[in-house]
């Protein structure tokens, strides 16, 4: 059996009142949620320690959106591993394809990144896409491979979730076809030592989309960016019927 794993993206969105007023809306919605889906708020770094006060004995569990590989050091706008799980963190986006467009993160950083993860007892969720301009020229299926190739050296498979993000589907209402999403999450799995890593899809994912979605055999979940900022729309993705 592979774990569901839901996630919210909230970027850099929602100072700490935004968040506190999210929660009041989000968590009753949870005594509908089956406690075998597991919940996650990747959010600012500035919200992480108020939302875990709030969370704590909820279903949801705190995610950050990046983690540094050393455990201190003189590495300005870093954080670290143990910063994170002392106040609660349970979860890091790592290797999300904005922060390797605008920050300069490569595979060789995101795999840093991802051992430092599980080095301090974080489960890390890495991202993986293509453009569209990968697509359209047939090369989704190389592009996945070798960052996968790339990014997975020496990590643990059994402390993961992976992420299936084509970036032209990111915030942009375009979402990938279902079966077409299914199909490349399958190709994911098949480059795995461990076939239980729950596998994600991410892009564009909304209220309207995720039963169709999660109907797919090989997707274990959502990584969810603007649908994840409004309590009731997540709380329905959260939700998602069988
Ligand atoms: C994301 O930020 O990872 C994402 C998938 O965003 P959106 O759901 O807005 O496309």
């Amino acid at each position: 059996m592979r774990k569901i794993v839901i996630a919210g993206n909230w970027k850099m969105f929602k100072t700490q009142a935004e968040s506190q007023e999210f929660l009041q809306g989000f968590l009753p919605t949870l005594q509908e949620t089956p406690e075998e889906r597991e919940v996650v708020l990747c959010v600012p770094f500035t919200d992480l320690s108020a939302l875990s006060m709030n969370l704590h004995g909820s279903l949801v569990q705190l995610g950050a959106q990046n983690v540094h590989w050393e455990e201190s050091g003189a590495y300005t706008g870093e954080i670290s591993g143990p910063m994170l799980t002392e106040i609660g963190v349970r979860y890091v986006i790592v290797g999300h394809s904005e922060r390797r467009q605008y920050f300069g993160e490569t595979d060789t950083t995101v795999n840093l990144r991802l051992k430092a993860a599980q080095k301090y007892g974080l489960t890390p969720i890495l991202c993986v896409g293509e453009t569209k301009q990968q697509r359209d020229a047939g090369e989704t299926e190389l592009l996945i491979m070798t960052q996968l190739e790339k990014d997975l050296v020496d990590v643990d498979q059994t402390n993961l979730v992976i992420a299936y993000e084509p970036i032209w589907a990111i915030g942009t209402g375009d979402t990938c076809e279902t079966k077409e999403a299914n199909r490349v999450i399958g190709l994911i799995r098949s480059q795995l030592t461990n076939p239980h890593v729950p596998i994600q899809y991410g892009g564009s994912v909304k209220p309207n989309n995720i039963d169709e979605i999660m109907a797919q055999p090989e997707i274990d979940g959502a990584l969810v960016g603007g649908a994840s900022l409004e309590a009731a729309g997540f709380a329905r993705i959260v939700n998602y019927k069988v």
